[in-house]
């Protein structure tokens, strides 16, 4: 289990996280959700070795694994779209990752295939729509068969087929044992996929549990209504 342990961040006088407590099971899929500026990115970027806490740690089977970078080559990771240099093609792209990587891939032409991106890997990042871009992102934080996935508002800009597609990989990586933590403000994706939520509002955690119980608690018919209460009562 991944345990993050007291988690506590401030930049300058702003304290973005708070003492924040969460349990990751194998085989998981762990949504983060809290309005903008809540701390997710924060907590996400801790995670990777990105941003150091303030105090606080986070464990694997009950291993500091903040302190330990190859413990990172266990995570696949999908940024929302970043910048590239401008001729960079899709194709150097996965190669510049593979390069820096020790893991090697083992996905890569299966989920190219899936997503259609053949005909897009030769050409410079910058002519990709920005859902070309996102498959592109998909296909380098799944191609490695990593047993922790990251992914950062990952359906945000794919059509509703390539969403469709991303999401059963996510649901097929679950069922083999990985642990997957996602940030999204997709209510149907969260309540589709999400087998526990965490709630963050101000950096602290409101809400850890499933998606259920935040709606019985609340007195809440969905899960859109439930997070809304929860946002406004904080
Ligand atoms: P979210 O992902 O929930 O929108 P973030 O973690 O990005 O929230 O941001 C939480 C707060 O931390 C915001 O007030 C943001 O301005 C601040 N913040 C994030 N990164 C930095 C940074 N590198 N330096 C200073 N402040 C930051």
């Amino acid at each position: 289990m991944i345990k993050f342990n007291n988690i506590s961040k401030k930049f300058g006088q702003n304290q973005v996280l708070t003492d924040v407590n969460i349990n990751l099971e194998p085989s998981s899929l762990n949504s983060f959700l809290g309005p903008n500026g809540s701390g997710k990115t924060t907590l996400i970027k801790i995670f990777l070795g990105l941003v150091k806490p303030d105090t606080g740690n986070i464990t694997d089977k009950d291993e500091n694994i903040l302190e330990n970078y190859i413990y990172k080559e266990n995570i696949g990771y999908m940024t929302q779209i970043a910048n590239y240099p401008d001729n960079l093609t899709a194709s150097d792209l996965m190669s510049l990752v593979i390069a820096v990587r020790s893991r090697k891939p083992v996905m890569k032409d299966e989920l190219i295939s899936l997503f259609k991106l053949e005909d897009s890997l030769k050409k410079p990042l910058k002519h990709l729509s920005g859902g070309t871009k996102q498959k592109v992102n998909a296909v380098i934080a799944l191609m490695f068969d990593c047993p922790i996935l990251v992914l950062d508002e990952p359906t945000v800009g794919l059509d509703p087929q390539s969403s469709r597609i991303l999401k059963d990989l996510l649901i097929k990586e679950r069922s083999l044992g990985k642990t997957i933590l996602l940030t999204s403000h997709i209510l149907q994706d969260v309540e589709e996929l999400s087998d526990k939520l965490n709630v963050l509002i101000d950096g602290k955690i409101v809400y850890s549990g499933n998606k259920n119980e935040l709606i019985s608690q609340t007195g809440s018919q969905t899960l859109e209504d439930s997070i809304i209460k929860i946002y406004t009562a904080s």
